[in-house]
């Protein structure tokens, strides 16, 4: 049985309820803020919680960031609670967003900055500032010289902010987190005890996101021997599911990760998640309005419109008709491929494509999205369908991360 909390990091993904699947259109009422829901707002419960980046919030370097100005107001005038529209079965975790300023020589907040972001937004978890160790070690390529000299700098300079942050945070109402980093399993452990002997109990191991399970696994392993009964970690970016057993009973107690949202658009074959680990590709029928490539060729020529469009109206008609049973699978799967050839000029994913269709997904599945808009949620086809892919795929992984078997 795993019991592994599960915090969704925010970028400001919601879906439009007023959105019609078959003529494309939406409520033109609709105001984005008030009427967008977000994934809480949609399942009975799809995570433990969310986790805020002050540098989503704030934008760096100039860079608007992902919150609009008005946005970013409305943040810090009604806090996260409020703001996400949270009920008190969430909590809300607040860190500094370390992998946007990871190329910098230092990172662009103070401890200050970061303690009154997290105070002044009413969070209920703040992690320490922290400054992200990239290289990690294997026994055939040992880390030397500067490259040494660097981990080292970024990881003691995380150490000293935990310490200043823990004092700071003593008088404030969220709970902190200190930030282990590392670039070995045993630099993992050192800065672990560091951050126990300063007296933290919630500690976030960081900068694993590019490691390979085995060496998630090896640190996992080693910091665990510096556990103490009330220790907790906190993965940063980290959700492979096969092996939750094993994170639990090195002491993970929680995890945070937007992977189940990404593959829902941005992987080539693992687009929709099913129980703990089984993937299918979703259906790939682009929007004909708004696809570049698409108007590039018709402009030019060399694809004409009316045709374009009578293949990609074919390829929705008969996908839906094969959910109904009105359509065979060869028909579908053709109908498609022949959509696909003109815009992508190949036939790939023909098996990946027949294998999705054969299992029908969509209906395996009883979540609230799946149940409304069935075979819609496996189309790869504009934001609307896209999204709720991924927030399907969001509470697939939170149920995972809390079964009984
Ligand atoms: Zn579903």
């Amino acid at each position: 049985m795993a019991n592994i909390k599960y915090f969704f990091p925010d970028s400001q993904d919601f879906v439009d309820p007023s959105f019609n699947f078959l003529t494309e259109t939406r409520n033109e009422h609709r105001v984005r803020q008030r009427d967008d829901r977000y994934p809480h707002e949609i399942f009975e419960k799809p995570y433990d919680g969310i986790l805020v980046s002050k540098a989503i919030v704030d934008g760096l370097r100039g860079s608007a960031g992902k919150y609009t100005q008005a946005q970013r107001q409305r943040f810090y005038r009604e806090q996260v609670r409020t703001f996400f529209r949270l009920s008190d079965r969430y909590q809300s975790m607040g860190d500094c967003g370390a992998f946007t300023y990871a190329d910098m020589h230092m990172p662009p907040y103070s401890v200050d900055d970061v303690v009154d972001f997290y105070e002044n937004s009413g969070f209920d978890f703040g992690i320490s500032l922290d400054h992200i160790v990239f290289a990690f070690e294997t026994p055939k390529s040992k880390i030397q010289g500067e490259d040494l000299e660097e981990c080292m700098r970024r990881q003691s300079l995380t150490l000293e902010y935990a310490d200043i942050f823990l004092e700071k945070s003593q008088d404030k109402h969220f709970i902190p987190m200190g930030v282990a980093h590392g670039w070995n399993p045993e630099s993992y452990k050192d800065a672990v005890d560091k951050l126990i002997v300063m007296g933290y109990e919630f500690i976030t191991l960081g900068g694993m996101v590019p490691l390979k399970t085995s060496q998630i696994l090896e640190v996992l392993e080693t910091v665990n021997q510096a556990r103490k009964p009330e220790t907790k970690f906190h993965l940063l970016g980290i959700s492979r599911l096969e092996n939750v057993e094993a994170f639990e009973k090195y002491g993970v107690a929680s995890i945070d990760s937007t992977t189940p949202l990404r593959q829902a658009f941005k992987d080539n074959k693992k687009n929709f998640h099913l129980g703990g680990g089984e993937y299918f590709t979703a259906l790939r029928i682009p929007q004909l309005d708004g696809n570049l490539t698409m108007s590039r060729k018709i402009r030019s020529g060399e694809v004409d419109q009316d045709e374009a469009r009578l293949l990609e109206q074919a390829a929705l008609e008969a996908v839906r008709a094969y959910s109904q049973h009105k359509e065979d699978l060869e028909t579908a799967l053709d109908a498609l491929m022949d959509y696909k050839k003109l815009y992508a000029g190949n036939e790939k994913y023909r098996y990946e494509y027949r294998r999705t269709l054969e299992a029908r997904p969509w209906e395996s599945c009883n979540c609230e999205i799946c149940r409304a808009i069935g075979v819609e949620v496996i189309l790869f086809r504009g934001s609307e369908r896209n999204k709720r892919r991924g927030f399907h795929n969001i509470n697939e992984l939170y149920h995972h991360l809390h079964t009984t078997d």
